[in-house]
């Protein structure tokens, strides 16, 4: 029901991963209050501080109205057109894989289809990716070693369900709040339920937590290769699902061996006692779910970590089970829909990798790109690091980028920035006029956001759920799948671009999930059920769980509950996982170990929630984390200014004297950019070192030096 009354609609929550409903409010053309959305299965009603600011932070004073093409404002006709003869000229010249395009867990997954069949079906570039590539690369690789697929198990009911929760490098109290609320409201229904929180810093997510391990920075692998081979020791292991689910197990056996469980303590700086208690308690409960975030992924060996935590649960039987699964949670709104059409570089489309038997083939015939040259790209593009390393080299001449800030949010981002100086064209699709960006841009497109776009998202428990338009679109502002379709007819690509409403383009991308399904290899990912809807049945779309077919017509909840993986032979794969610590080693200049992450109130780079005064109370200027004594040894009191120098870049905030950091180890928020603060850019601080598998970036592990300022 897309209306409730005549005022009232529902939407979802454009932040975080958990994806929660909103009704909206909509009075005398804005949205004058929201609530959480009783119906939504995520939140059942529930929103956070951010979501329940989400009215006070709409409004057109700082908003792009107008496109501008090298710094002059034009008509769409005049930006479209200079837009699609510069990027005709680069390919002519430089060739199809000198264009690019990065995009972001922002948009919809409509956006994201057009984008993806743009680039990779009609420029004929592999080098599409996404900011999703910051957030949950390592776990989706991991499941795909795995699982076979980019699939997460399990739902939000299986975290309340559970008997053991563990949570890895996971705020879940700042950064997915309403689900902690609903893992704190299930624990105090259910006396018998255990929170572990394993993470160097004590957040507050260890209010509810029965045991906190203290994890030394980036150890993860070693603590759950030692859990492996601790339940396999204590006859803990359930033999009966190894022998007829899974393979590989004698190869991670014997990989997760290498230490006695007091050299596990040692090396991740764990009392022996307490990892003891974890591994007790891990391996005598069936029904555990570990979840996962950003503390795991955020590193160069974030997919060996992901795949130390599932190793463990295939050991237990503890997945496809009511309560029960490795549950990684991802940052953004729609990190997981882009996904779903191919939004990471090295997928093709509808979680159809370049290598999947058949896929070439079946999406040049679906697209009907037969004719086109060049043909569809044959094998993965750049990365998000490689595609600006390949920005800097001078391969890529034009970049498209979309709802996202790379200027500030990617590591390295002085040498990122010096990337898109040179870059001879980049083109920058955005809805606010503040953006550190924007300075960069040749030309620049106005794009709708929230409450004005219209398509769907996908949460972290696979749900797809609607994102409605409330607001009509300021200015010249227009959505980013019309933009893309605009420009692709001007690039001569007509008839594969010509959709009037979105429903038209989630139709598709529904019909491309089951194209030929029939093949040799298993595709999860089939959303078939949902094909044929219309605009109405689209409009009035009830949040539901991918895979939707025939067969499960309402939806699925929890996958693999058959013990059948998406693997070719169907077998789950055990990942003999050799621990690696982080790369960005300490020295004598940079003896601190740095590490970043959210805060409570702020989204990404702060655009939209910096809007809301409330929202500022929270946290209102950049800050340092620093330990008791760290500070005592460098002569800085609480609440004096500080300067971080790494060899990157310089951080300056003002310092928070915390018990809850480790000894040697400051914490910094990720939030400020340029437009904000001078001098407080979290991306500045950190190298550009990437996972070799995921390609993720190292974000949660610098090296510093303090001083006072
Ligand atoms: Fe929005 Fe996430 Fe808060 Fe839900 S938990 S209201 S999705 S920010």
């Amino acid at each position: 029901q897309a209306t409730r009354s005549a005022c009232k609609a529902n939407t979802t929550c454009p932040y975080c991963g958990v994806g929660c409903g909103v009704i909206a409010t909509v009075a005398s053309g804005t949205i004058s209050a929201v609530e959480g959305d009783r119906d939504h299965p995520a939140n059942f009603g529930r929103l956070c501080v951010k979501g329940s600011a989400l009215h006070e932070t709409l409004g057109l004073h700082d908003r792009l109205t107008t496109p501008r093409v090298d710094g002059q404002a034009v008509d769409w006709n005049v930006a479209l057109t200079t837009l699609a003869e510069r990027l005709q000229t680069t390919r002519a010249t430089y060739g199809a894989e000198s264009v690019g395009a990065y995009l972001s867990g922002q948009l919809l997954t409509e956006d994201y289809y057009v984008a993806n069949k743009l680039f990779k079906g009609f420029l004929g570039t592999p080098h599409l990716d996404t900011n999703s590539r910051l957030c949950m690369a390592s776990a989706v690789a991991a499941y795909k070693r795995s699982l076979g697929a980019d699939a997460v198990p399990c739902n939000y009911e299986d975290i309340e369900e559970a008997e053991l929760v563990v949570l890895v490098g996971s705020n879940l109290a700042w950064n997915h709040p309403v689900l902690y609320q609903r893992l704190k409201v299930a624990k105090t229904r259910n006396p018998l339920m255990r929170v572990v929180v394993i993470d160097p810093r004590v957040t507050d997510s260890c209010e509810i937590a029965d045991l906190y391990l203290g994890i030394a920075p980036g150890s993860d692998a070693v603590l759950f290769n030692g859990l492996l081979a601790w339940m396999a020791e204590n006859n803990k292991l359930d033999q009966l699902y190894l022998d007829r689910h899974t393979q590989g197990f004698d190869e991670a056996l014997l990989a997760a061996s290498q230490h006695d469980i007091n050299d596990v303590a040692a090396i991740c700086d764990i009392d022996p006692e307490r990892l003891e208690t974890f591994y007790y308690w891990f391996a005598s409960q069936l029904h555990v779910v570990t979840l996962y975030s950003q503390g795991v992924n955020q590193s160069t060996s974030g997919t060996d970590k992901c795949n130390a935590i599932i190793n463990c649960h295939l050991a237990g039987g503890k997945i496809g089970l009511p309560g029960a699964g490795p549950f990684s949670i991802t940052g953004q709104p729609n990190a997981m829909g882009g996904r779903e059409v191919g939004g990471l570089a090295n997928q093709l489309a509808a979680h159809m990798d370049y290598h999947t038997p058949g896929a070439l083939d079946r999406v040049t015939r679906f697209w009907a790109t037969e004719t086109l040259t060049p043909e569809l790209p044959q094998a993965p593009g750049y990365k998000a690091i490689e595609l600006f390393g390949a920005v800097e080299r001078g391969d890529i001449k034009a970049l498209w980028i979309m709802a996202t800030n790379p200027a500030v949010s990617l590591p390295d981002a002085a040498r990122m920035r010096r990337a898109l100086e040179k870059c001879p064209l980049v083109i920058v699709s955005e809805c606010v006029s503040h953006t550190d960006l924007l300075a960069y841009a040749d030309i620049i497109l106005p794009a709708t956001g929230w409450s004005e776009k219209d398509g769907t998202v996908t949460n972290s428990e696979r749900r797809i759920s609607r994102q409605r338009g409330l607001l009509p679109a300021p200015g010249q502002a227009r959505h980013d799948w019309w933009i893309m379709c605009e420009a692709a007819k001007r690039l001569g690509f007509h008839e594969a671009f010509d959709y009037t409403y979105p429903h038209e383009i989630f139709d598709e991308h529904a019909r491309l999930s089951a194209f030929e399904n029939e093949g040799t290899s298993k595709r999860l990912f089939d959303i078939s059920g949902l094909v044929g809807l219309g605009r109405e049945g689209y409009d009035a779309l009830a949040p539901i769980q991918w895979p939707v077919t025939s067969s499960a017509p309402h939806g699925t909840a929890r996958l693999f509950e058959d013990g059948e993986f998406a693997t070719p032979n169907g077998r789950a794969n055990f990942i003999a996982i050799t621990p690696r610590l982080p790369e960005q080693r300490l020295s004598d200049a940079y003896p601190l170990r740095l590490n970043t992450g959210r805060i409570r109130d702020q989204w990404h780079t702060m655009t939209r929630t910096a809007r809301a005064p409330r929202l500022m109370n929270h946290r209102y200027e950049p800050f340092i984390e620093l330990h008791p004594n760290d500070a005592a040894n460098y002569g800085i009191g609480d609440q004096q200014l500080a300067v971080l120098s790494a060899a990157s870049g310089e951080y300056r905030g003002r310092v928070r004297i915390s018990n809850a950091q480790r000894r040697g180890e400051v914490f910094i928020p990720m939030h400020w950019s340029d437009a904000f603060s001078k001098s407080a850019r979290s991306g500045a601080m950190l190298k550009a070192l990437t996972d070799p598998v995921s390609g993720q970036p190292e974000a949660k592990h610098g090296a510093v030096a303090l001083a006072p300022l």
